[in-house]
């Protein structure tokens, strides 16, 4: 990884995804293969040579399916669209993910707030970083979405109190398979980036005063 990573700032985004795609599948089919082997000679223990499978082959699963969405061709369809209407959508998706770790999602939004986008996009990226933000979280406590015009520009806040990011980390995250999780795919961040890219808008990562971090993302104003 450690190579792959070093090497990756002279490669194109494709290259970087190709190796890395070659090294985060071949790692659990040479683990799979392995066990099949044991399993073929007859040992015991079977369940746990199972179970370990069909953990390195969800791990593919959700490589290849997160592969397949950056794949499929973004045709943009972009309407002018109310952010806390989208914010609502991937709330109630998340709810109940929150809710198990006693998280709770707030929103605050002045007055409603439009930005011209593609919806299905905008819905993925906000999903991708309050997953993210939910995923961080090992305690109690709140995620705060908010929403503000800065100078005409629409400003959303995704505020977590997680541990927040590591400073030598930062310059890391949106790099394709850089993730610290045990099973991340490192991926969601990228597709973040690219698609804040299609619609001109910047993504920040700020610390907060308190704890954990903040994504900010900006969007141009509407003209
Ligand atoms: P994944 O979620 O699969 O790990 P991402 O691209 O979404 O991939 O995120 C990459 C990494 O960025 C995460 O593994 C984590 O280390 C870090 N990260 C992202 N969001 C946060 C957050 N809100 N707080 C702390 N770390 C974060
Ligand atoms: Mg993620």
């Amino acid at each position: 990884i450690e190579e792959i990573m070093v090497r990756s700032e002279k490669m194109s985004i494709a290259g970087q995804l190709a190796a890395g795609v070659a090294h985060e599948i071949r790692n659990p089919l040479t683990s799979i293969k392995g066990f099949l082997q044991l399993l073929q000679a007859g040992v015991n223990r079977k369940d746990v040579y199972y179970k370990i499978m069909i953990d390195e082959i969800e791990k593919m699963e959700k490589i290849t399916s997160e592969l397949l969405f950056i794949s499929k061709p973004l045709t943009d369809q972009k309407e002018e669209e109310a952010v806390g209407q989208m914010i609502e959508d991937v709330v109630k998706l998340l709810k109940s993910q929150a809710k198990l770790k006693n998280i709770t999602l707030d929103y605050h939004i002045d007055k409603e707030h439009y930005i011209h986008c593609d919806r299905s996009q905008i819905k993925q990226v906000l999903l991708n970083l309050i997953k993210n933000a939910i995923e961080a979280m090992e305690d109690p406590g709140a995620i705060t979405l908010s929403v503000y015009l800065v100078e005409s520009n629409v400003q959303i806040d995704v505020k977590d109190e997680g541990p927040g990011i590591p400073e030598e980390v930062i310059h890391k995250l949106g790099e394709p398979f850089f993730t610290t999780k045990q099973n991340g795919t490192g991926l969601g961040l990228m597709i973040t980036k690219q698609i804040l890219d299609r619609h001109d808008a910047t993504l920040e990562i700020l610390q907060n005063e308190d704890k954990g971090s903040t994504f900010r993302m900006t969007f141009p104003a509407i003209t």
